[in-house]
């Protein structure tokens, strides 16, 4: 009797329809693979965080989730990319009160405690720009994060980083918009001024999915 591995292949899926049956349920999620899966870190910056020149309240308490998400990438071999707010001095001129992230000072760092690579594509945002444009990491001032993804055949992006109501927002609605299936991580993220269960609402609705930190770290 002829066995499968004797028969052409497109013959096999009639015969032996469950030598091929997908041991998943979900055929799209067969193929995501560690290889296909990026951590995008929103703007973990100095400024962000208490002390900071535009303070998310306990900011600060994101960058060990974030460093626990680090590790499992480089473990698991997921690309890193990094956002950060990068201002001009001149955009506050009449808005002094907003000051954050200028180009070039200390503010605009990362924090010094996130494990973050020197080597990982940082996309710079808001150059010339304070309206709600520059929220999301996929407006690059000069690096098309959306291009950046598609060239390293990404198709899950994990997002954390400062603030939720804004920037990760902002990124997570325009990673979904853009086809990528996205995840917010619950302790990787804080607000500034909307509750986050009220942002995990908003994005739910926009097909992110909004996750524990255990998860996605295991
Ligand atoms: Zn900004």
């Amino acid at each position: 009797m002829a066995t499968w591995l004797d028969i052409p292949a497109e013959e096999n899926l009639k015969k032996f329809p469950t030598k091929f049956t997908s041991p998943c349920n979900l055929a799209s999620k067969c193929y995501t693979s560690d290889m296909n899966k990026a951590l995008l870190i929103v703007d973990a910056q100095i400024d962000f965080c208490p002390g900071g020149g535009y303070p998310v309240p306990d900011g600060d308490k994101v960058i060990e989730s974030l460093n626990k998400l680090i590790a499992h990438a480089n473990k698991n071999r997921w690309k890193i990319f990094a956002s950060r707010d990068w201002h001009k001095k001149e955009l506050f001129k009449d808005k002094p009160e907003k000051t954050h992230c200028i180009q070039n000072t200390k503010g605009a760092e990362y924090h010094p405690d996130l494990k973050i690579s020197k080597n990982i594509p940082i996309i710079s945002k808001g150059s010339n720009e304070l309206g709600e444009k520059h929220y999301s990491a996929f407006n690059g001032d000069s690096i098309s994060l959306n291009k950046l993804l598609k060239k390293n055949n990404i198709n899950e992006v994990y997002i954390g980083g400062l603030a939720l109501d804004y920037c990760v927002k902002g990124t997570a609605i325009d990673s979904s918009r853009l086809g990528y299936t996205t995840y917010v991580i619950k302790e990787a993220t804080k607000p500034v001024k909307t509750s986050s269960e009220d942002v995990y609402g908003d994005l739910r609705k926009k097909g992110i999915k909004v996750v524990s930190l255990d998860e996605v770290v295991n």
